[in-house]
């Protein structure tokens, strides 16, 4: 399947990933050592494109890829001569994982998060540093969570300069593996193992089995696939963001094989027309079932806002709630109660 945001080969199946996961990032027994670098002190070293790179894989140390685009941006003026590695910005993994050593990084791997970069740097750094697959802008304060705090607020998203923002955080648990994909300009997907732990714990309680699980801001679909694979028999997902739940369908197709669902292709056609005509609505209000998948469970995908769900799910054992950090989740919860015999707040 191709990349749905530039037509590459940056979504795989979760199968693939997974198998090579751990070789991904790993220096080969001919790669230079860590360069031991001081990230926080002013860097003069000149890093070029072929600088520190592995003659036999080919790979390089993540800070030789940040000196390289630091070097980019000095040569330009918009970072003094002193500039510290740090200040590049956030560079976030294409396969995203707890690696317990520094990444060395193949080409098209990385997608940085810059506060301060043009449009024209953007592309040069895509077309100079072979290891950077995007450039995303940041615009707002860290802290702000981009996509929608809720349907009255205009989206917060943060823009792709250049290059393809697709990337993947890799889920571990108890239960399984899942690769779950998000545009990292659109999708705010907050990583923290709390989250996995919550539905972890319902799992080994024995709710998860056989269950009818509503994961009712589901982003680009994270717990309730995890729902799905703990066993849950039937799991609706639900968002008002329309970029979430785009990923969110592109999630289930890229792990099918371990959900056990297949996308049924007469209602992800109707999905794609229905998106095509809804393209303009970019925040749902009426949920309108926008993708189907069937086999060893059911999974459901509504775009809509989570006040109106009651209206299209009569009943579930279980309303997971994950708001963004800044939103109280009581009013969606006791929204929820209405068809749900458990509330669990995220
Ligand atoms: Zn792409
Ligand atoms: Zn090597």
């Amino acid at each position: 399947m191709n990349c749905p945001t530039c037509s590459g080969d940056c979504v795989r199946p979760a199968e693939e990933i997974l198998n090579e996961l751990f070789q991904m990032y790993m220096a080969c027994g001919s790669c230079p050592p860590d360069p031991l670098f001081n990230k926080s002190a002013p860097f003069y070293e000149n890093i070029e494109s072929s600088t520190g790179r592995c003659t036999k894989c080919g790979k390089r140390h993540l800070d030789l890829v940040i000196g390289n685009v630091l070097a980019i941006l000095k040569e330009s003026g918009l970072f003094p001569r002193d500039a510290a590695l740090r200040e590049v910005g956030t560079p976030l993994i294409a396969f995203g994982y707890q690696i317990p050593y520094p990444p060395r990084l193949g080409d098209k791997s990385l997608v940085l998060i810059m506060d301060s970069v043009t449009r024209e740097l953007a592309d040069k750094i895509i077309s100079d540093v072979p290891e950077v697959k995007g450039v995303v802008k940041r615009t707002g304060p860290p802290s702000k969570s981009i996509g929608i705090l809720d349907t009255d607020s205009a989206p917060h998203t943060y823009e792709l300069l250049s290059g393809c923002d697709m990337r993947c955080d890799v889920v571990f648990s108890t239960f399984g593996e899942l690769c779950i994909y998000k545009n990292q300009s659109k999708v705010h997907i907050e990583f923290n193992n709390t989250k996995i732990n919550k539905i972890e714990a319902l799992y080994l309680n024995g709710e998860l089995d056989n269950a009818v699980i509503v994961d009712g801001l589901c982003g680009p679909g994270m717990l309730g696939l995890l729902s799905t694979l703990g066993g849950a028999k039937k799991v609706i997902l639900n968002d008002a963001w329309l970029p979430a739940i785009q990923n969110a369908i592109l999630n289930i197709r890229m792990n099918s094989g371990a959900l056990g669902v297949r996308i049924e292709t007469e209602e992800a056609e109707e999905a794609e027309e229905a998106e095509e005509a809804d393209r303009s609505k970019l925040i749902g209000g009426e949920p309108v079932l926008v993708a189907k998948a069937k086999g060893r469970t059911e999974i459901f995908v509504y775009h809509g806002d989570i006040r109106a769900l009651g209206k299209e799910v009569k009943g579930c054992d279980i309303c997971l709630v994950d708001t963004f950090p800044s939103v109280n989740p009581a009013e969606h919860a006791a929204l929820c109660r209405d068809f749900a015999r458990k509330v669990v707040i995220i």
